[in-house]
């Protein structure tokens, strides 16, 4: 077999042993390649084209270990909608970290792998509609420019798996900056073992935020940096519309990506209280809550690094705390400045803030659709059906107008700010399922549309028009399932 090109150094097997168990993946009886992401090979330095297909399938599949691959699950914990539990992969191998040509570091993960010491009562395998799902909306995020794992190939394990029926198998391969999750620590600090805790600490710093080593309080300034962060991510999805569904804290990144696509869903028309996962009864991860949540998850981990804040426990708690404090303003100053972009509004001035807020309570009250609304405040000349204020909302279409005036900034601008940040596609729902249920039934052309129509997703050039479309009421998706 030729080499693809995988350049492994897996640095998480230099961490306390407790921390993973070595483990090869569950080979599966026929591998088949369903989708191959070229570009991303490319990036990472990987070119399968000299194997035969047969090959790529078994090496996709984990059917075949590359040399000098460490495989490997990891251990972590988390509170999964508010419950702590123990957990660690019960589905997902590490094959190794890569080193990619510009010298950066990421992990190769197949997911639905297999059982491992952490299934506890499942299967260790995964349906090939969901790792399609992953693939495809987690390559749109990344289109989007919002930090996300990413996908390198889906395969056909030609099993099937149980379910609530029998469904058609799948390993996914993902490609991730990590998989130290808020959950990790937590996992570190239930072990009772300072030096472990310590030993996480000083990987990650390593990992992610090296500028922290020169901080005077290196484990607080990582605090800080990594609530940055995922703030930065929060605002990022309110962008685009994006609900995750699932922020339990073990479905947190320390690195500040997206991780873990179930059941999440953009926003077709925009309500605050949406959610869209069957399983989140109370609406703990709907759209407007997920920086509550988000505080919630980094507080968990500011938990975890107590011991390491400050000798004296009181110390401790006031240098979190302090930090955490001034999570929700800091994250409504960066909302502000983010749907600021969205308008098209290049200075601040006093009243933003409200003439935002109408324009969503106009969207909310008339179920308009939150993509497209920005799209047609951006394109204007563009025929949108079914669209947005430029049309409809006159009062407050005149208002924007006139606040766009009176700062005086060149019109240029304005467009600019408005063009880069307002998507005209995303995928959206009923798309998503559309373009699934044909793939799960061998037919992969209306999910290969999606996918290119996804990619410069600000660009309205060529873009298929019943892709741009919100969905009919009939069409509407009402609920997404997690798929495990
Ligand atoms: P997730 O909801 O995908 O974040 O998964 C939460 C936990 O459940 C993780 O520990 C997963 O490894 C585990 N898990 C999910 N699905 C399965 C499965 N089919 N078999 C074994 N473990 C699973
Ligand atoms: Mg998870």
């Amino acid at each position: 077999m030729v080499a693809p090109g995988f350049q492994f150094d897996t640095s998480y097997t230099r961490l306390p042993s407790a921390f993973y168990h070595r483990l090869v993946p569950d080979p599966v009886t026929q591998p088949s390649l369903v989708l191959l992401n070229e570009r991303l090979a490319n990036q990472l330095g990987l070119s399968f084209e000299d194997l035969a297909l047969q090959e790529q399938a078994a090496l996709l599949a984990g059917n075949q270990m590359p040399p000098a691959s460490t495989p490997l699950v990891m251990a972590y914990a988390g509170h999964q909608f508010g419950h702590f539990t123990l957990l660690g992969d019960g589905r997902a191998h590490l094959l190794g970290e890569h080193i990619a040509p510009d010298g950066s570091r990421f992990d190769l993960q197949f997911k639905g792998s297999g059982q491992t010491p952490f299934s506890r009562r499942g299967d260790g395998r995964a349906a090939l509609e969901p790792m399609l799902r992953e693939y495809l909306i987690s390559e749109a995020m990344h289109e989007l420019g919002i930090p996300t794992t990413r996908s390198l190939s889906v395969v056909q394990t030609g099993e099937l798996v149980q379910r609530e029926t029998p469904l058609k198998g799948a390993v996914l391969l993902r490609v991730a900056q990590s998989h130290l999750r808020v959950g990790t620590f937590q996992w570190a600090a239930a072990q009772g073992k300072p030096e472990w805790l310590q030993a996480l600490v000083d990987y990650t710093i390593e990992r992610h935020y090296p500028a922290c080593l020169d901080h005077a309080n290196p484990p607080l300034a990582m605090l800080e940096q990594c609530i940055s962060r995922q703030m930065n991510l929060i605002v990022e999805w309110m962008r685009v519309g994006f609900i995750h569904g699932v922020m339990n804290t073990d479905n947190m990144t320390l690195s500040g990506e997206t991780i873990d696509y179930g059941p999440c869903a953009f926003l077709d028309h925009y309500h605050p209280e949406k959610v869209f996962s069957y399983i989140d009864r109370g609406g703990r991860y709907a759209f407007g809550n997920q920086s509550r949540v988000a505080w919630w998850n980094l507080a968990r981990l500011a938990e975890t690094l107590l011991p390491l804040l400050d000798a004296t426990p009181s110390k401790a708690i006031e240098k979190a705390e302090a930090i955490l404090n001034t999570f929700e303003e800091q994250f409504q100053q960066r909302w502000l400045d983010m749907m600021r972009r969205k308008c098209g509004l290049v200075k601040p001035l006093p009243d933003d803030a409200e003439l935002i807020q109408s324009l969503l309570t106009w969207m909310q009250e008339t179920k308009a659709d939150y993509t497209l609304t920005f799209a047609s405040l951006t394109h204007p000349s563009m025929p949108w059906e079914g669209s947005g204020p430029s049309v409809r909302h006159v009062d407050w279409y005149e208002r924007w107008q006139q606040r766009l005036r009176e700062e005086r900034s060149d019109p240029n601008k304005s467009f600019g700010l408005m063009q880069a940040h307002n998507p005209v596609i995303i995928p959206r729902n009923h798309q998503v399922e559309r373009a699934l249920k044909a793939a799960s039934m061998d037919d992969l052309g209306l999910l290969e549309n999606l996918l290119k129509a996804l990619k410069a997703p600000y660009q309205l050039e060529s873009k298929p028009k019943d892709l741009l479309q919100p969905p009919s009421e009939t069409e509407a998706i009402r609920h997404t399932y997690c798929g495990t």
